[in-house]
């Protein structure tokens, strides 16, 4: 038993580190695409994993070798797609065949298995919010396959050998989902601290600055307001609204840029999403004719949803805002819902703007990105965090000069009736 229970931790060892190492490097992050580099370098760190599994191999049945080399190549796949997983593969395909021995082929096999099981789930493991439930899937239907191999090609194996090798080998599978998921989140949770803090300042300074500002504000309105009525100058009588109109503006900047670093509490409620896509398009309308942008509410039928109305919307007028924004010249955004799993829901929100880089789409939802030169740089860092604290998440696909689709994924209210 010890001389099985040593090789297992050195292979967990491995690829537990080499993990850690790969978000030292790149930290893992869960919206946007994966870069063509950060995919070669998640596929050169998997095989580095697999080669070292390789050399401490668990146990072997006469010419055959086990170890978990299978693991971060599945893992690789699932979160990065192709490009990893065929390399991955193989290394592992080249270094097993250079080993030797009548069994090398079914080592292939396997590999092959692996990579199309992994690859297979791949878009229904980035898609899902709960990682878990695919990743079951994808594990089990390997075990099923590889033991199905083994019965067929290599003779029935003691039952203690499938015990410690399967057990093994699904400990470690789901440990690694849970490690990246858990460092996902702290990645996303260290750039919010950073926010945090500037935001804090920026709040306190907002404050202050706007009780300086508002107070001489009101005492000019009023005054104004006063000497318009009882003055007989007939160039006051008709600037005054002007002057009222523009003083009660510069209020309103003032109370939404603090009702931005103030955050209001949340209250998740049953809500139609079809009516608040409505309300948005009838509230955004304006802007969009001002900017010949055309906004296409194409919901195919009623969504109850857990959310919070209020800051759904102020979610997705910041996400439809920005695809206005980004149609310099005209353009049309077309919002559409999509349901791919029984509890969530994805609205689309589609535009044909500028489009953006899969760097610059890396960069969304970081405080203070912005590329214009009047933005703040806040409203998608704000959307994003908000849509979380929905239990959603968000994620983008563009391409530079066709366009951006935002897709927010909503989970659907358990129980059916609107509050
Ligand atoms: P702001 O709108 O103030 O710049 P945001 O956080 O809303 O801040 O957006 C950050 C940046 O992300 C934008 O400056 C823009 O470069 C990019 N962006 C967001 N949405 C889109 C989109 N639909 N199309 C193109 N670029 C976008
Ligand atoms: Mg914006």
């Amino acid at each position: 038993m010890a001389d099985l229970i040593k090789p297992i931790f050195v292979n967990i060892s491995i690829i537990v580190s080499l993990t850690f190492i790969a978000n030292l490097i790149y930290p893992f992050n869960a919206k946007g695409g994966i870069s063509l580099k950060q995919k070669l370098f998640f596929g050169l760190i998997s095989s580095i994993a697999a080669i070292g599994c390789m050399y401490y191999p668990i146990d072997g049945f006469r010419t055959t070798v086990f170890d978990l080399r299978t693991v971060p190549l599945i893992v690789a796949t699932l979160y990065a797609g192709l490009i990893p997983g065929t390399m991955c593969s193989l290394v592992i395909i080249f270094t097993r065949l250079s080993i030797g021995g009548e069994y090398a082929w079914v080592g292939v096999l396997i590999t092959v298995v692996a990579l199309a099981i992994g690859f297979a789930y791949s878009r229904m493991f980035n898609e899902a919010l709960k990682k878990w439930k695919p990743g079951l899937v994808a594990g089990f239907l390997f075990f099923l396959l590889y033991v199905l191999i083994l019965y067929i090609h290599v003779d029935f194996l003691p039952v203690r050998f499938y015990f410690i090798y399967f057990f093994s080998f699904y400990t470690l599978y789901f440990l690694l989902i849970l490690l990246i998921d858990r460092l996902i989140r702290i990645n996303l949770q260290l750039e919010e601290t950073i926010y945090l803090g500037k935001l804090s300042v920026l709040g306190q300074m907002a404050a202050s600055i706007a009780h300086e500002i508002r107070n001489p504000l009101t005492t000019v309105r009023g005054l104004i307001q006063f000497l318009s009525c009882h003055t007989k100058d007939d160039q006051l009588k008709q600037h005054a609204p002007l002057i009222i109109d523009e003083l009660d503006r510069s209020n309103k900047i003032i109370s939404d840029y603090l009702s931005l670093v103030r955050p209001s509490e949340m209250k998740l409620r049953n809500v139609d999403l079809k009516e608040v896509v409505e309300d948005i398009t009838h509230l955004l309308s304006p802007l969009a004719v001002f900017n010949s942008v055309i906004i296409k509410p194409e919901l195919s039928k009623q969504h109850l949803v857990k959310a919070d109305d209020h800051q759904l919307k102020q979610c997705l007028i910041n996400l439809i805002k920005n695809g206005i924004e980004a149609s310099e010249g005209g353009g049309t955004i077309s919002i559409r819902d999509e349901v791919n799993t029984v509890d969530t829901v994805d609205l689309i929100i589609e535009d044909t703007g500028k489009g953006m880089t899969k760097e610059e789409v890396q960069k969304v939802g970081l405080p203070f990105y912005t590329t214009k030169t009047k933005g703040t740089g806040l409203g998608t860092m704000i959307t994003f965090r908000l849509i979380r604290n929905m239990k959603g998440s968000i994620s983008y696909n563009s391409t530079p000069e066709k366009g951006t689709s935002v897709i927010v994924r909503l989970p659907v209210a358990t129980n059916g009736e609107k509050e």
